[in-house]
Formats: structure tokens, sequence, C-alpha cells
């Protein structure tokens, strides 16, 4: 595999929590991972294969969208739109988390269907090669009739992730034992949150989830319709592992509050970004990415953190080696800048300021898959392929 430099960069935001590189120069890609973060004039462009100069963006991590409404192929029921997920890498999408397919239209109820449905899922998108979207797709919808023995014998064909809240039960809390099975087997289970999304779904409370113990509150600021603002607190203050997944899809007002409960309590390394689209919301392939920013620039936190709920934090939920600029990480990255005509100079401040910057680069495993973003705004300045390509 091609070597790779990104040179003239003016700021890198690490996607992890507890690090920052600031004004770093030059990252360095080998064999698909980061390979070297630091100064200018620290590598020599000559033993690159290909060489990008950033003109003074930011390199971010691609961002993972840990919400999404996959069902078969590029193609969304819901909207009846085909090329979303395409869409979404102009986004700065590099990766996604299916939510469930639950909106394939009459959709399997029974247990023998609702696991048909999640390996074929699965199965549909599992066949990526290097430099193709992550998509981490066939999410089991659990219903009654399943018992432990379904999510040993899906696990063995390689599904690993389960979603709670749309299944036939009498009682949300009758789900739990099944919750339990999926966790044993090692499945990361996330939950509905909230008022009623679809018809024939119902509301979950934080009473439910605290009893239900999944790894994910899917959407905690409501998917649309938010939790009462005591549940929203409780949830957080009794939760010590649970992620709580903000979603653009949900009440702004709530997801702000999530943050405040969640610094106010030492949880901020507990919550998570997603666009929780295509939904009744629409395709927003800067969902996510208008999450951030709005969350920069109406929160109290700064960009290199809210960046890392979107990308280190849900990768670290996805168990996945991505989401970071650090040395052996898979190199799935974005160059950004201040949008063009923008009151801001770079991408950080833009964000601080409320303004979505412009992509003009995406790479996964390392390779170039887009240059400038047919979605975002125009960037200020804009990378250029100096060597290679
Ligand atoms: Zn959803």
């Amino acid at each position: 595999m091609e070597k790779v430099l990104i040179k003239n960069l003016g700021y890198v935001i690490s996607g992890d929590l507890e690090k920052r590189w600031g004004k770093c120069s030059e990252v360095a890609i080998e064999s698909g991972k980061v390979a070297f973060v630091g100064s200018a004039g620290s590598c020599d462009a000559s033993e690159f294969d290909f060489v990008v100069d950033a003109m003074g963006s930011t390199l971010a991590p691609g961002l993972i969208d840990s919400h999404v409404h996959i069902v078969f192929g590029d193609w969304t029921p819901r909207q009846n739109t085909i090329g979303w997920i395409e869409s979404y890498l102009h986004g700065g999408i590099t990766s996604m988390m299916s939510a469930s397919e639950v909106h394939l239209p009459n959709r399997p109820k029974d247990a023998a269907g609702v696991k048909a449905l999640a390996l074929t899922a699965h199965r549909c998108y599992s066949c990526r090669s290097a430099g193709d979207q992550k998509i981490h797709a066939g999410s089991v919808i659990l219903e009654p009739g399943l018992v432990a023995e379904d999510f040993a014998e899906l696990r063995s064909q390689g599904v690993w992730l389960a979603k709670m809240g749309f299944g036939s039960f009498s009682e949300n809390r009758d789900a739990a034992p099944l919750v339990k099975s999926a966790k044993d087997e090692g499945f990361v289970v996330m939950s509905h949150t909230g008022g009623v999304s679809i018809p024939g779904s119902r509301a979950i409370t934080a009473d439910d989830l605290l009893s239900l113990g999944v790894d994910v509150a899917g959407h905690v600021n409501g998917g649309t319709t938010a939790l009462p603002e005591a549940d929203l607190e409780k949830l957080i203050c009794e939760s010590n592992e649970m992620y709580f997944q903000i979603s653009q899809a949900g009440n702004l007002r709530s997801a702000l509050k999530v943050l405040e409960f969640a610094e106010r309590e030492g949880k901020l390394n507990q919550v998570l970004m997603s666009s929780d689209t295509p939904t009744g919301t629409g395709v927003m392939p800067l969902g996510t990415l208008k999450s951030v920013v709005e969350l920069c620039a109406l929160g109290k936190l700064d960009p290199d953190h809210t960046w890392a709920m979107a990308t280190g934090l849900n990768a670290k939920m996805l168990r996945q080696n991505t989401g970071e600029i650090a040395v052996g990480k898979e190199a799935d990255l974005l160059i950004i800048d201040a949008p063009s005509g923008s009151a801001f100079e770079d991408a950080i401040s833009a964000m601080k300021g409320g303004d979505l910057p412009g992509i003009s680069g995406v790479l996964i495993d390392g390779l170039w898959r887009v240059g400038r973003s047919r979605n975002t705004p125009l960037a200020r300045n804009l990378a250029l392929i100096e060597k290679g390509g």
C-alpha cells in the first residue's frame, strides 16, 4: 500500500478526549494507518507515493455516524432515496453504524425473520474493500420469541449489533433477559430512547433504559421526541457505563442538557454523536457534522472535544481501530477549513462561531476518496494533490 503524506496543515484534531495535537503540520500514513504526526519539515516528500498540500487546512478524524437507518444497498425506503450513503461520504462520514434495519417495508417480526434480516444486512455490507466506507450493519431487532441460543448463533455468523425499542413486548423491561443474553455474547446493544418514533413502536423511559442495561441510549435527546428533562438527568446521573448518544434528528435543547448533565457528572466520555437519519427528518449528509458544529457553538465544549464525541468515542463504543489521529489508527481522515466567505479564518474558529466547515479531502484507510465535497460549503483553502493520484 502506498505511503501518503499530508503536509502544510494548520491544525490537527486528535479525536481523543485526552489528547490535543493542536498546530501540527504533517501527518504520514503507511499501509492505511497513521504512521507519524508532527511538525513541518519532519518528512521528506520524495519518499512518499502520494502527497497532499493541505494549504493550511485542519486535519480531523473521519466522522462516525453511530445511528443511521441502513436497509439494503444504497437505498432508504423511508425517503425512497438512492445514493444516500455515497452522499454521506461527502458529508465526512467515513464509518456508520446501523440502528437496525427496522425501516424495511413489512419487515419480519418473528424470531426467525429478525435473525434472517440481521444476518442478510450484515452479509450485504461486509464485503468492503480498503477505502470503502466502513458500514456496520445487521442489527437484530429484539422481539419476543428470541432466546439466548439465537444470539450465540448470530454471533457465530458475525452479527454483533442488536436494537431494542421496536419489538412487540407488552412492557419494555420484559426485553431485559434478551439484552443480557445479547451482551453476554458480545453484542453492542442500543435502545430507542424517548417518545414513539414509528407507528407500532412505544416510548422508552429513563427507568426502562436503566432496567434494560443497554450499552447505548440511542438518540438520548429524542428520536425525535425527547425524554422529560428530569428523566434525562436521572438517566445520566444513574448510568456509569451507558453511552448517551446525541442525534441531529432529536431535540437540540435536550442535546445541550445532555452535555450540561454529563459535564457536571464527569461523564462526557460517555457522550456520542450521530445523525439518526435517514428517517422522517430526512436524508442528511451533513447531519453529524451539523450536530458537532451546533454543540460547539451553543455548548461549552471546544471543537476538539466535540469532534471526539463523533469520532474517537463512537469508535470506542464500536470497538474499531479508527476515529483518532494517532500512530497505528486506521487513516480515515478529513481535510477541513473555514467555509469560503465565512467571518472566521479556520475550521476551529468557524465551528465555534457556528459555521459548518468545508471539506476538501476525505481519505479512508489512507486512500483518497473525495476531494472537494459536493455537500459542504466550499472550503476557504482547498487541499491540493501535489504528487500521485
Ligand atoms: Zn433511529
